[in-house]
């Protein structure tokens, strides 16, 4: 049975520092936004107004959230364009306490025409709205590159090279999203071996769609963390690979029931794995999208998986100290985290037994 939470541990989980390993810049734009830039650009959107956009906009089923995943990316041309979903993105983070997010985006292949922007331009746009985002609201950010499952291996190969010229300034990171099933990691081998080389950070999609063999191909590139990562549980020998060399997991529990990867929370393996030793984090993956938000997600855990706040906020100096940053900023980030929680739980103190854990 779920538990429902009293008004004090609900301001300790909103009040909470925060930190966000994975999260798409395209799947956060706010409705409104899309809607003013839809109008912009004179795209011909299957809705008028606000309240249109934002049950469009609204999780139905897999091809629903493809079509506007791809609708999205139609809006978004300019550099100004993706600099402003940037900070709006920050705005909301620190609404929330979310000090520090590392953020995916999925650009064109460089010289490639295609329907979304290309690489430099979106770039462009992210260092710019994330410069704006620390000044105007203390929230630190850095950029994951993804090539997109389904692209050719040339593609992919050259999105890396593009990656690794660009590297540093906020861009730290090469990964892998899109259609699992099909288009395992093992396909774009040469892709991740130079983007390694290179010096980006890996962390990509797998065991998500696809089960254990996805995750043990994507280990084998390299992968340093796990987007999703949850049906690792269906084979033990991996559990125990995940816990032994504790590799990360970025673990979205309401993603993962939208998208039918479990029917619901009760069947969801996100307590199962951190049992067996498993560093799982928590993320909110397409806020928006499926109507949710980190601090959400982090109610979720004490109301559906019964974690404790100490557990919670244990679980938020992990994304901390997980995050693909030099290890001086890392520890100093993670001294700030500790710092905030201590004094929240002094604050909240006379509450103590009720909030406590
Ligand atoms: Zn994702």
């Amino acid at each position: 049975m779920p538990r429902v939470l009293t008004p004090a541990e609900r301001l300790f989980i909103t009040r909470m520092p925060k930190a966000e390993l994975h999260v798409h810049i395209e799947g956060s734009v706010r409705p409104e936004t899309l809607l003013e830039l839809g109008r912009h650009y004179g795209i011909d959107y299957p809705f008028a107004d606000l309240a249109g956009v934002r049950d469009w906009f609204r999780f139905r089923d897999f091809p629903h959230f493809i079509e506007v995943y791809i609708a999205i990316k139609q809006a978004l041309r300019s550099v100004d364009d993706y600099a402003r979903i940037t900070c709006e993105m920050a705005e909301d983070a620190a609404r929330q306490g979310l000090h520090y997010l590392e953020v995916i985006f999925g650009p064109a292949v460089p010289g490639l025409a295609g329907a979304t922007a290309q690489a430099d331009v979106i770039l462009a746009g992210l260092r710019d709205g994330a410069r704006d985002a620390r000044q105007r609201h203390g929230v630190q950010m850095q950029f994951i590159c993804d090539p997109v499952r389904g692209r050719s291996p040339e593609a992919v190969l050259a999105l890396a090279r593009w990656c690794v010229d660009n590297l540093g300034d906020g861009l730290v990171g090469f990964g892998l999203g899109g259609v699992e099933v099909g288009h395992p990691p093992d396909l774009y081998a040469d892709a991740f071996d130079l983007a390694r080389r290179g010096g980006a950070r890996l962390t990509l999609h797998a065991g998500e769609t696809v089960g254990p063999e996805s995750v043990w191909a994507a280990l084998a590139v390299g992968s340093e963390r796990i987007g999703h990562g949850v049906r690792s549980i269906e084979d033990p020998r991996l559990v125990a690979e995940l816990a032994a060399r504790q590799i990360v997991l970025e673990v979205s529990p309401t993603s993962n029931i939208c998208l039918g990867v479990y029917p619901d929370y009760a069947a969801h393996p996100f307590r199962a794995l951190h049992e067996a030793g498993v560093p799982v984090t928590v993320n909110s993956d397409d806020p928006p999208m499926f109507n949710t938000t980190l601090t959400d997600e982090y109610c979720v855990l004490a109301e559906q998986f019964d974690f404790t706040l100490d557990d919670l906020a244990a679980f938020s100096l992990r994304a901390v100290n997980a995050a693909f940053l030099p290890d001086d900023e890392r520890t100093a980030l993670a001294g700030r985290f500790q710092g905030e929680i201590d004094a929240l739980r002094a604050e909240l103190s006379p509450t103590r037994e009720t909030v406590g854990g």
